[in-house]
């Protein structure tokens, strides 16, 4: 099936679960991101906005929740930067009796400037957040961040986020030039948090 279409699309299917393309913006600017390599195809689909997305169109594009395993917010955008946006429709989806993850960078605290995560964990079951390397200078070397701190605020996001009572794993992509997997690994453990090990372009 060819992606490209003149819709854009902002709920589409990978492995039975339902993802939400909410918005092309974001906090960081991964060297190894798609939209950065020059393209927004994401496993076919061409995750393009031109503009972002109402609560009521996403709804719809939904349809029938119950069709999938699960709604994960996942685009080529950080979904928390539509932090109510984010809300309103997970709540729904857990009105409907939907589990919800999202697919975040863990910098919503920063951004927002407060602690988000127990309003998050009154409508998100799990976070995936992108731990992306072992420290620091990896860490800013590929995901080049627009805002200062970053890496500790995401590594803060993360043990608030488990304290709220979500579900969390840490993941990082194995094979990015200077990150430790087993590093990367350790730190999850040291959080008494999951860990994903990534492969390149594998969303999920
Ligand atoms: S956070 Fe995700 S969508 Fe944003 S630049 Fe990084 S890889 Fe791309």
């Amino acid at each position: 099936m060819s992606a490209k279409t003149e819709t854009p699309i902002l709920a589409y299917e990978i492995h039975g679960n339902c993802y939400l393309n909410i918005t092309s913006e974001c906090t960081l600017r991964c060297q190894f991101c798609p939209k950065y390599n020059r393209t927004w195809e994401v496993q076919e689909y061409d995750l393009t906005l031109t503009r972002e997305p109402t609560v009521d169109e996403v709804l719809e594009a939904i349809g029938d929740p119950s069709r999938y395993k699960q709604i994960v917010f996942c685009g080529l955008g950080e979904p928390t930067k539509r932090f109510d946006v984010l809300i309103e429709i997970a709540h729904e989806m857990k009105r409907k009796g939907m589990s919800v993850r999202v697919n975040t960078d863990g910098l919503a605290n920063l951004v927002e400037g407060h602690d988000v995560t127990p309003e998050m964990a009154k409508v998100v079951d799990e976070l995936s957040i992108s731990l992306n390397a072992q420290n620091e200078e990896v860490y800013n070397r590929h995901t080049r961040p627009r805002r200062e701190g970053a890496f500790e605020a995401m590594l803060d996001f993360t043990k608030k986020a488990k304290k709220a009572g979500m579900a969390v794993t840490l993941s990082a992509i194995d094979g990015l030039e200077g990150v430790d997997i087993d590093q990367c690994q350790r730190i999850a453990e040291g959080m008494g948090v999951e860990f994903r090990r990534r492969v390149l372009d594998n969303v999920g």
